[in-house]
């Protein structure tokens, strides 16, 4: 029962007017009365959507101290009061699942059938599962503790879903957040927050500060316990050298330039759907996404020819389309940034989808680059939009090395029928996740996170739960101290 939810763009809209835009509820003041620093503007029509407030270093501060004194009473609720609170929340996104998809089609620009049938489900999946790792905290986490305080900077392709990555476990764990959405993206976010208040979170233990770079940047130097971070390796390595010397548990889930190979016994129909998958999914905003096609060099022209019809039948437009593969890039800037990649190319074959674009809006066309070398920059780079780039190899041995030829380590995926050959690969590619014969599969209770420049720490099952926690003893020992 998804109960009254807006069926379009216009009834989201006026649900987030009926709220009295941004931010109200949280701080303490009227609705519509808070100042609108920053705009957030639909991707695929350039129509702006919501004011948002850029939150200062002295709002992020009152955020953390809200946070600072609910924690020990969201504690003290234990595993079973909390996975209640956390259960409900899950119930709450359930009903409001159909305004979640829209709000995040509308300021994401990604296609409604993803947000509808994958972004929110999966987001709701990860509170049901963490409110049943809340009913086993205390007994399969004896002698854990959580941090206190965790600061959260979360980035802007899978807004709610990356919300849910962050926020379930800690709460479970008996952590008490402030979240920073990222600047593009927050309007899930403040539906979310509303969902909160009416599942009975107690007043201070989700917050949420919206703002750009500088709103992350107050959170990172503020009194918080822990650390999460999603988003670019650079923002990445900065938030390491801003906390290095403070002891600060950190988690980051940075950028990737995920290997897709595909061996000559595949099942080529399969390998391809997968690859539209793996790179088309979210117009390539994904930090797993098979950016970097590895095709054995026996069927590189025909996998080509095919997958460049393939790319030729894919529908780009209206993100609220049903009917719709892919979508808008998320902003006009990002747009530029993709644009200026692939066109500063020189050394390789490019190769855009013949489908039709519409004719405004931040779209770009699926994207196939081939002829490269492994060093070129397009090899290397994350390029985070709908590009492909393609090579060939011959011998297993080659596929690693090439696949392992880059600073990144996040996912891999494996395309072939011989089951000792993906066997005998697997282990060798450096990466967090390698999937065979299937790509992007991801599940609440399965921890996700990448090695090298990719990041460390995990998120999701037993292992993104412990990243919440801390031993017992550290817990008690300041309070110790000061007695
Ligand atoms: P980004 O690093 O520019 O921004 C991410 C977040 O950090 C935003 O909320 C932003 O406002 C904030 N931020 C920016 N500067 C900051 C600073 N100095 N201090 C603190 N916070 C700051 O990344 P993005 O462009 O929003 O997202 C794309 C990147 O995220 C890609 O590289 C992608 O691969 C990565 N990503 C990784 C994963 C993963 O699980 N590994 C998942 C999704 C996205």
């Amino acid at each position: 029962d998804y109960g009254p939810a807006p069926e379009s763009a216009k009834e989201a809209l006026a649900w987030l007017e009926a709220k009295g835009g941004i931010a109200g509820p949280w701080v303490g003041g009227k609705r519509g009365e808070l100042r609108a620093d920053m705009e957030s503007r639909n991707p695929a029509t350039g129509e702006r959507l919501a004011g948002l407030t850029k939150c200062t270093e002295a709002e992020v501060n009152a955020a953390v101290k809200a946070a600072r004194k609910a924690q020990p009473g969201w504690e003290k609720l234990g595993g079973h009061g909390r996975a209640k609170v956390l259960y409900a929340i899950a119930r709450g996104m359930q009903k409001q699942s159909r305004l979640l998809a829209v709000m995040e089609s509308l300021d994401n620009g990604k296609p409604i059938r993803e947000s509808r049938d994958i972004d929110v489900p999966l987001a709701i999946r990860h509170f049901y599962h963490h409110a049943g790792a809340a009913q086993l905290f205390d007994s399969e986490m004896a002698g854990r503790a959580p941090h206190g305080v965790c600061g959260q900077i979360i980035p802007w392709n899978f807004p709610l879903l990356m919300l849910a990555w962050k926020i379930a476990p800690a709460l479970a764990a008996g952590n008490t957040v402030v979240l920073k959405p990222a600047e593009y993206t927050s309007l899930s976010a403040m539906v979310f927050a509303e969902i909160c208040a009416e599942a009975g979170v107690p007043p201070g233990v989700v917050n949420l500060v919206t703002g750009d770079g500088e709103t992350g940047q107050a959170l990172v130097a503020a009194e918080v316990d822990k650390i999460a971070f999603t988003g670019s390796t650079e923002v990445g390595r900065r938030i390491r050298e801003a906390t290095a010397g403070r002891n600060i548990p950190l988690t980051l889930e940075l950028g990737g330039k995920s290997a897709y190979i595909v061996f000559d016994d595949a099942d080529i129909d399969s390998a391809i759907e997968g690859l539209v998958d793996a790179i088309w999914f979210n117009q390539g905003q994904v930090c797993c996404a098979g950016s970097r096609l590895l095709v054995h060099e026996a069927i590189a022209e025909d996998f080509h020819a095919r997958l460049k019809r393939r790319m030729d039948g894919l529908r780009i437009g209206d993100p609220l389309d049903k009917c719709i593969d892919v979508g808008a890039i998320v902003d006009p800037v990002q747009l530029q940034t993709i644009r200026t990649l692939v066109e500063g190319n020189t050394a390789g074959k490019t190769y855009h989808a013949a489908c039709p674009l519409p004719a405004t809006g931040a779209f770009y066309p699926p994207t196939l680059i081939t002829g490269l070398s492994p060093s070129d920059p397009l090899m290397q780079e994350e390029i985070f939009g709908p590009v492909l780039v393609s090579t060939t190899f011959r011998t297993p041995a080659e596929a690693v090395e090439l696949a392992n030829n880059t600073r990144y380590g996040l996912a891999a995926t494996l395309w072939t029928e011989n089951v000792n050959l993906a066997l005998d690969m697997a282990p060798k590619l450096a990466a967090g996740v390698i999937w065979v014969n299937a790509t992007n599969l991801f599940d609440a209770a399965a921890p996700f996170g990448g090695i090298r420049e990719s990041g460390f720490g995990r998120e999701g099952g037993p292992e993104g739960m412990r990243a919440y926690t801390k031993p017992a003893k550290l817990a008690a020992a300041p309070k110790e101290q000061k007695a």
